[in-house]
């Protein structure tokens, strides 16, 4: 049996994607050896390396301007690519703070030029995603730049803001292919793919190719945007493996009815667990304002860290892991990306629900 995993990334993966690489890692593609034994130059891998842009493309509905790249590194290194690229000499960007990841993005930002921050809501603890009309942008600014999900204070813009004429970039690494949403409005999206997408080990990176065309020049090869998109992001041997389980996931995706369909179960299991907080309120608090909630991080608190932790050690006796909130903040968080099932998240509620009873 599986054990339910609400871990924040790496994270539960969809069967049918691991399924289809059990299948054929002794054999694939009739080549008698595995996807990762192939040469990346192989005509078998490049199907599977365009099959995964085609269906990344094909599911956020982009335009012809905007290219899918993958990359290394982490979205960790897409926080200093990205100033490095297209922060012109002199320039400065504009950053929203919404927390931890937001933090080591504008730390980068101002290691390679000047990051700015143009709002932020760490005066409320990072509960709350600052509201467009507390925005204070700069028009001549690089970009602006948000994190869409904030893995670990539980927040998750549910409308992107109005920049006008300044480009538009997010860190997606932990709500990327949630629900359907207006890609082309971007300039450049990154993500991580441990979360949503697969494993770790490949950044999966969209960008508008017009706005590589203007990116700063003198930059190593490794570090410019401009690379990965001339050679379709084969310049060096990719990470062919994590890319191949993406194509699986983003198969998964598409057959499961696409964007659409990952949002109606992905609001279904969050205002399930939300739904079951408001049924015991004296025993389940949730940090976050209500209107800034996030439907892939769920994080909550117990009366006590003593419960917290008996919470904790109950779940996994009884299936359900990675249920610890993050070391820096505390509690629980229960990570319910597009690939854990409902059923695992009802699983999780009637514990919810046993435990409160319990011990309230
Ligand atoms: N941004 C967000 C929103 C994240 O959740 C994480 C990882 N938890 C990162 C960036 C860092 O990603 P990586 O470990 O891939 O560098």
């Amino acid at each position: 049996m599986r054990t339910w995993n609400f871990f924040a990334g790496p994270a539960t993966l969809s069967p049918a994607a691991l399924e289809r690489a059990k299948a054929e890692i002794p054999d694939w593609e009739r080549t008698g050896m595995s996807v990762m034994e192939t040469s990346h130059r192989s005509p078998e891998y490049d199907i599977v390396h365009h099959q995964a842009m085609d269906l990344m493309t094909s599911l956020l509905g982009l335009d012809d301007d905007h290219q899918v790249l993958f990359l290394q590194g982490g979205a960790s290194l897409q926080f200093a690519m990205l100033p490095m690229n297209f922060i012109p000499g002199g320039g400065s960007a504009d950053y929203v703070n919404t927390g931890t990841w937001s933090q080591k993005a504008i730390k980068e930002a101002n290691i390679v030029a000047t990051g700015r921050v143009a709002a932020s809501s760490e005066e409320d603890g990072f509960t709350r995603i600052p509201r467009q009309d507390e925005y204070d942008l700069d028009p001549n600014a690089a970009y602006v730049h948000i994190t869409s999900n904030n893995t670990i204070k539980g927040t998750q813009f549910h409308d992107f803001p109005d920049t006008g004429s300044v480009p538009l970039v997010a860190d997606m690494s932990s709500d990327i292919l949630w629900r359907p949403i207006d890609a082309n409005r971007f300039h450049l999206i990154y993500a991580g793919a441990q979360k949503n997408i697969g494993p770790s080990g490949v950044t999966i990176v969209i960008v508008r190719k017009s706005w590589i065309e203007q990116a700063n020049d003198g930059l190593p090869t490794m570090l410019s945007y401009g690379t990965y998109s001339a050679k379709e992001s084969l310049y060096n041997t990719p990470p062919t493996f994590a890319i191949y389980m993406v194509r699986n996931v983003l198969e998964w995706v598409r057959d499961e009815g696409g964007l659409a369909a990952m949002e109606l179960r992905n609001r279904l299991k969050g205002d399930r667990l939300y739904g079951v907080m408001a049924d015991f309120p004296d025993f389940y608090t949730c940090p976050v304002d209500e209107d800034s909630r996030s439907y892939m991080n769920v994080v909550f608190r117990l009366p006590s860290e003593d419960l917290e932790a008996q919470f904790v050690a109950e779940a996994k006796a009884a299936g359900m892991v990675g249920l610890k909130g993050h070391r820096s903040v505390g509690g629980c968080r229960a990570s319910i990306y597009n690939a854990m099932p409902p059923e695992g998240v009802e699983v999780l509620a009637g514990f919810m629900e046993d435990f409160a009873r319990r011990n309230g």
